[in-house]
């Protein structure tokens, strides 16, 4: 079974083409983050205008480089939600137009199932069931996994994301936008005793998270210093926001695995493309005796190619999922544990 997947939920066009048989054919993508840049942030129209530019180039482009034929596709699974609500639509327009045109069934895929799967499109997936840590610009939960469809919410973030967390500490110190990876590079460089920030909710009795009091705590110190903050102060607050993030999310991990008797983590998410996580995370998986799983590095932030995995999967599970109903309707706001049903 092909299935081609679109992704327009934010500031990325991502086109796919995934078959059960042969795996991943194709992915091509567009990030407007340069775009984006100069505001600080993802400008809503901007970005909706822009993947109405980008989205056709991108699905001849993996028609191109797959080598098949556009009416060799058998389903056209799309982000229906949540994000952007004029961003989805174009996603969701250019996949039922042509699902219209080519006579192909489509479905509307949750964006969080696709980060949530992207680790089975490693060269060695995980098995289920697993806890996943879903780590986004978004989102930051913890859940348990036990099939396709089957998602228990454990515990997630009662305000700022991880990702936001990430973007608004480096904006806070003048490292651009999205500050996650600066912000993650200049902390290799500092020193890890200079400052201690707080572990937001470490010893909570549940698996929940809140990062808003660690993006005030990197403020004040900003704030608090005299004299313009040089390179090398910069680098010491940028690496007690890292360790302060980082402990906490492990920690957090360590514990759904303990509670749930599972010995399977599953990493997802922009955020889990972090080295600095990664590098806690197997250090705790060595000492708890626990594996640890990550998509490749270019699935961790948003693509087409997670949207076209979810899409296929679902469709082996249930052929009827995909529908000749081009009618489509977008959700910006979709909780992913009411999507229970296959
Ligand atoms: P959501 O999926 O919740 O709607 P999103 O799609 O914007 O949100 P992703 O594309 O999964 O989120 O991830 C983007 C986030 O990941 C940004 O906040 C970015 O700063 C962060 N990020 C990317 N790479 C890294 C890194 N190496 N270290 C830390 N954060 C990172
Ligand atoms: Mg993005
Ligand atoms: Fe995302």
């Amino acid at each position: 079974m092909l299935v081609l997947g679109i992704e327009s939920s934010c500031d990325e066009t991502g086109l796919a083409l995934y078959d059960t048989q042969r795996g991943l054919l194709a992915h091509a993508l567009y990030s407007q983050v340069k775009m984006h840049e100069e505001y600080g942030g993802v400008v809503p129209e901007l970005a909706s205008r822009d993947h109405i530019r980008r989205a056709i180039p991108l699905l001849e482009q993996v028609f191109k480089d797959s080598g098949v034929q556009h009416d060799a596709v058998d389903a056209i699974a799309y982000t229906q939600g949540p994000g952007l609500a004029g961003a989805l639509l174009v996603g969701a327009s250019v996949a039922c137009g042509l699902g219209l045109a080519l006579d192909k069934p489509v479905l509307g895929i949750h964006h969080l199932e696709g980060h949530l799967l992207s680790p089975l499109l490693a060269s060695e997936p995980p098995e289920f069931p697993f806890i996943a840590l879903l780590v986004s610009g978004g989102h930051t939960q913890l859940m348990r996994v036990d099939g396709v469809g089957q998602y228990t919410m454990l515990g997630e973030t009662l305000d700022d994301a991880a990702g936001e967390a990430f973007d608004k500490s480096a904006k806070l110190l003048g490292l651009g936008y999205p500050g996650g990876p600066a912000i993650s590079r200049m902390a290799e460089f500092g020193d890890p005793t200079a400052y201690k920030l707080p572990r937001p909710m470490l010893h909570s009795k549940n698996l929940d998270f809140s990062f808003s009091g660690l993006k005030t705590a990197v403020l004040t110190v900003v704030k608090n210093q005299t004299t313009n903050i040089c390179e090398q102060d910069k680098a010491n607050i940028a690496r007690a926001f890292v360790d302060a993030i980082v402990e906490v999310l492990t920690a957090k991990c360590v514990t759904a695995l303990k509670h749930t008797g599972l010995k399977r983590l599953v990493i997802a998410g922009g955020v889990g493309a972090n080295q600095q996580l990664r590098a806690s995370l197997n250090a705790a998986a060595a000492k708890k005796h626990f594996k640890v799983f990550y998509p490749e590095l270019e699935f961790c932030t948003d693509n087409g190619a997670m949207i076209a995995f979810a899409g296929a999967m679902r469709l082996q599970l249930n052929p009827d999922a995909a529908k000749r109903d081009y009618a489509f309707n977008v959700k910006p706001r979709w909780p992913l544990d009411s999507i229970r049903e296959i």
